[in-house]
């Protein structure tokens, strides 16, 4: 028997495209000309969504987003410019309209012992993995704050719950994300902004093809540690964003999702 208040939500209950798509909302999401990135724009798109995708590089990025046809549009940004951050936030609502979801995907890597780690290379990972995402979710959230609405999606790393070995400054980035990802949650949760992140595990893209080097071990210790024995795809990511972004996920905030074949069950 289904009383007066279940009923109410009903559709929330039925597994209908609708409560997972995003229609009528706009998408920011960094360095999505490529890899992950760029898979968290085709199915944020294919889910309805119009996206702007920044990235450092103009081609071949440019082409390719393009490619995911006229809801898709890119832009030339450099995240780790903290500075312009809010006067690109600025001219998108302009130019496009109020951003409804941020995805702070944009992130480098850097595998060395961390002996051999210098300063700078330190900070340039940090600064692009954790300031810069802190100054963009400010800029974005600013506005959704004022109304009411709105959310922010971090992709963060597995490396932020394990001692892997030669990632010091990417994990340490990627661990504070994740504790950011909980006080945000809890400042903004009255003012109608949800913060969710994302913890990938081993996805078949550029960045974790350089980390493993082309070096046969490296791929096998990886998979050792995947119970489900594979790489993930890049749209495995981008179907959690949507879910995280639609209001399938109206009641998820300062959480954590591992999409990781499986790593999270421990090693
Ligand atoms: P890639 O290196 O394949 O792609 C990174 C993208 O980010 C590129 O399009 C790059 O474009 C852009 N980018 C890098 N720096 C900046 C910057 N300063 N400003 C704007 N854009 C920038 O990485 P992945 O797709 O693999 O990773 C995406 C996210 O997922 C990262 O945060 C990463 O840490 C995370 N992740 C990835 C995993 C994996 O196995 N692949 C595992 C766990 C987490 P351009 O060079 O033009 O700027």
């Amino acid at each position: 028997m289904i009383t007066n208040e279940q009923a109410a939500d009903t559709a929330l209950l039925t597994p209908t495209p609708s409560v997972f798509s995003l229609e009528g909302k706009r998408a920011l999401i960094t360095g999505g000309g490529s890899g992950i990135g760029f898979d968290i724009a085709r199915c944020m798109t294919l889910a309805g969504a119009d996206v702007i995708v920044t990235g450092r590089r103009e081609q071949p990025l440019i082409d390719a987003v393009d490619a995911l046809g006229p809801k898709a549009n890119y832009m030339v940004n450099d995240v780790t410019v903290r500075a312009e951050l809010d006067q690109l936030v600025d001219t998108i609502e302009r130019q496009y309209g109020p951003i409804d979801i941020l995805v702070n995907n944009a992130g480098i890597n850097m595998k060395k012992p961390a002996l051999e780690v210098t300063d700078e290379e330190f900070d340039r990972v940090v600064h692009t993995n954790l300031n810069a995402v802190f100054s963009l979710t400010r800029a974005c959230a600013t506005r959704m704050v004022e109304r009411n609405s709105g959310v922010v999606i971090m992709i963060s790393s597995m490396a932020a719950y394990y001692g892997i070995d030669r990632v010091a400054a990417y994990g340490a980035s990627k661990s504070a994300v994740e504790g950011m990802v909980k006080i945000l949650a809890s400042e903004w949760s009255g003012k109608g902004v949800r913060v969710n992140a994302i913890a990938p595990g081993f996805i078949e893209t550029a960045m974790s093809k350089t980390a493993m080097g082309g070096d046969p071990d490296r791929f096998a210790r990886a998979m050792r540690r995947t119970p489900m024995g594979t790489f993930g795809q890049p749209q495995d990511i981008g179907w959690a964003a949507v879910f995280l972004a639609s209001e399938a996920a109206r009641y998820i905030t300062g959480a954590s999702l591992p999409v990781d074949g499986g790593n999270s069950i421990g090693f």
